[in-house]
């Protein structure tokens, strides 16, 4: 079995459904404090708190997207495991976090990215347990789904028992899935982005769609649930199709990179000694709002996630998981420059023209 096979091995609803699974694992519970960075989506919170334990936030790095080593010190007396994002693809900086983690269980968020090395080792490879997403907008797309690695053959061991008890979702969710991803793949496209994107949001919320966020405060039942057969079987067909993934979302960045020469955007810091596998290629917007409307009326794609510190929860949300307004002041400024382009397979060289003209004309 290859590194990337194993992704089809603990497969779950969702990669949120697999993050609560490593902390159960790991004996972690109802009151249990759980370090995570500010600039993330709902789904790690809701993760966390389906296992009773309690968010602690901690702030990104100044100039980068991913933790702050230095505020996860401040902020960890009380913690009992720390979960690092690998934002957009982007390494943390993994091994500065660890040094100051005392031997705490690291785990690492590799929904953005299945590829990206750091220091020579491929993400996933540093913490004790690693969890994955396929819905889209991630590297690897199955419908919903998400998976589980780890090395540790005493937490393999307990997922695996926890595993069997999972339940497929009722068909009538399976059908939605499946017709949102047929819709997806027919219909998407970075030239249609903002019309396909509008037709999502009616389409969720007249419930028609399955939607990416539940109400905070309760336990889904997406908690009780593994990946559906079918959907698990188209994984492992993307698995086969990974390395084409790969080079072409290289080829795309590497064009970003080169001819993005705008005064209105500015490059999130890298890690050095790192080889990056873009999910989004970030930028930072001088005026965020102003750049979406013109990439809309241009028919260009500009994604403005994540748009507050727990996307996409506002200020009235923010206590229910947790976060104090004004705690994680870096992520939050962050929340209101960041903009993102498109690497993925649907991404042509006419795509990479029309951004690049938007942006370079502004
Ligand atoms: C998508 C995503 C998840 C998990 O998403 P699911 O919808 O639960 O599969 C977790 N963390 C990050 C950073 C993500 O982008």
């Amino acid at each position: 079995m290859t590194r990337l096979e194993s992704l089809a091995e603990l497969t779950y609803y969702r990669g949120r459904v697999g993050l609560a699974a490593i902390l159960k694992a790991l004996d972690i519970g109802p009151g249990d404090r759980v370090a995570t960075q500010a600039f993330t989506c709902l789904a790690v919170p809701e993760g966390i708190m389906a296992t009773g334990a309690v968010p602690v936030w901690i702030d990104t790095e100044p100039g980068g997207v991913n933790m702050d080593a230095e505020d996860l010190a401040r902020r960890l007396p009380g913690v009992k495991a720390v979960v690092v994002q690998h934002t957009f693809g982007i390494p943390a900086r993994v091994p500065a976090i660890a040094a100051v983690m005392g031997g705490l269980p690291l785990i690492e968020d590799c929904c953005h990215t299945f590829a990206s090395r750091l220091e020579g080792r491929t993400v996933g490879d540093f913490g004790v347990a690693s969890f994955y997403s396929f819905e889209w907008g991630k590297p690897l797309v199955a419908g919903i789904g998400g998976a589980v690695t780890t090395d540790d053959a005493d937490l393999r061991a307990k997922l695996t028992q926890h595993h069997k008890t999972l339940k497929e979702a009722s068909l009538k969710s399976l059908l939605k899935i499946q017709l949102q991803y047929f819709a997806f793949e027919a219909l998407y496209r970075p030239s249609s982005y903002w019309k396909v994107r509008r037709a999502f949001q009616k389409l969720a919320r007249a419930g028609a769609a399955e939607g990416n966020y539940n109400p905070t405060g309760e336990v889904a039942e997406d908690f009780s649930l593994r990946m559906a057969g079918s959907l698990r079987r188209r994984l492992l067909g993307k698995i086969r199709e990974a390395g084409e993934v790969l080079v072409h979302s290289n080829h795309v960045a590497g064009r970003y990179r080169a001819e993005i020469q705008s005064g209105a955007v500015g490059q999130v810091c890298l890690p050095e000694q790192s080889e990056i596998a873009f999910a989004r290629y970030p930028l930072l917007a001088k005026d965020k709002e102003a750049l979406l409307a013109k990439a809309e009326e241009a028919k260009v794609e500009v994604a403005d996630w994540y748009k507050t510190p727990i996307h996409p929860a506002g200020p009235e949300s923010w206590p229910a998981v947790h976060y104090e307004a004004g705690s994680c002041p870096r992520a939050e400024e962050l929340s209101r420059q960041i903009v993102s382009l498109p690497v993925n397979k649907k991404t042509t060289d006419r795509d990479i023209d029309a951004v690049v003209r938007l942006l370079n004309s502004l």
